[in-house]
């Protein structure tokens, strides 16, 4: 509520300030008309309270990377309409009116085409990313998997899919708590990620449970670099909050080949594996 006070503050001393001045300025250095336009003055007034009114809506989003350009775009757009709505009443110098009201036009359209896009970009990624590992979410992996079998051309196009699921980990939340657990979660994600190579992308499908996807890569070739992988999860002590945890994962792997396969069996075959992995001890790869 106090946000909103404040928001609405803001918005009537910005307001205040920039009619004040742009009415002085044509007071002072220009002519007036004897007839004036009611009908345009007013519509075009009216115009300039509605970019008055989109830059109050954004206010609650100022920490956002949008709200600046937006800002800043709306705020133009209030200027350019008003200083064009006074023209009834002021006789304006064509520079001026250049100046004023047709530049600030365009640079305010430049400014809110810039601000949309980058709103638009930011909710896209976080509708496609997972909140607690900043990594690509379920649906973005399905987007990219079938991307992938869409554009598979011939035999040549092979790519290996790897489910990657930690070892008890019921367990580490049992022990440690919820919280540490969330942690380990975004410290196992950047574990991994940060070691991936150019043709590998890694999301977290969900709970313990991630997806990794090898580009040109056939199962054989798949298995032997994910030993390493293995190693490395198997080795690394999750140091959070001074307690120091191990911890290992299970993996299932299986190859795309081109035309032989959907998403469904592709995913059912790693999921299989995965399981085989759990049922022979885990901490293994199949
Ligand atoms: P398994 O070796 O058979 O995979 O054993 P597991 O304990 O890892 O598997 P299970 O499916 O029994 O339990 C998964 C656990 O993962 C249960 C759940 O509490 C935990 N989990 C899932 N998502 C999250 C999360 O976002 N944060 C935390 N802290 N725990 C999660
Ligand atoms: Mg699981
Ligand atoms: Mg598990």
């Amino acid at each position: 509520m106090a946000k909103a006070v404040n928001h609405k503050r803001n918005i009537v001393l910005i307001t205040t300030y920039t009619w004040f001045t742009l009415i002085g300025i044509s007071y002072y250095f220009f002519p007036q008309f004897e007839d004036i336009n009611y009908y345009n003055l007013i519509l075009e007034f009216i115009i300039s309270c509605v970019a008055l009114y989109l830059l109050y809506s954004i206010q609650p989003f100022k920490k956002m990377t949008f709200y600046e350009p937006l800002a800043l775009g709306y705020y133009l757009l209030f200027v350019s309409y008003f200083v064009d709505s006074i023209d009834q009443i002021f006789i304006h110098s064509i520079g001026y009116t250049v100046v004023m009201e047709k530049i600030t036009l365009i640079a305010s359209f430049v400014f809110i085409y810039f601000g949309t896009k980058e709103w638009m970009l930011n909710y896209q990624k976080m509708a496609l990313t997972d909140d607690l590992t900043q990594l690509p979410n379920r649906k973005l992996i399905r987007q990219i998997m079938n991307d992938l079998i869409q554009s598979c051309k011939d035999k040549s196009t092979v790519f290996s899919l790897v489910i990657i699921d930690i070892d008890f980990f019921k367990k580490i939340n049992d022990i440690h708590g919820h919280y540490l657990g969330d942690k380990v979660l975004g410290e196992f994600a950047h574990l991994i990620n940060s070691s991936l190579k150019e043709n590998e992308i890694m999301g977290r499908w969900g709970g313990e449970e991630f997806v990794l996807i090898k580009k040109n890569t056939v199962k054989k070739t798949a298995l032997i670099e994910l030993e390493e992988l293995r190693k490395k999860i198997e080795q690394h002590p999750f140091i959070i909050e001074n307690q120091t945890i191990h911890l290992t994962a299970s993996f299932g792997v299986s190859e795309y080949k081109c035309n032989q396969q959907d998403f469904k069996s592709l995913f059912t075959e790693a999921d299989k594996a995965m399981y085989n992995a759990k049922n022979s001890g885990r901490n293994r790869i199949r």
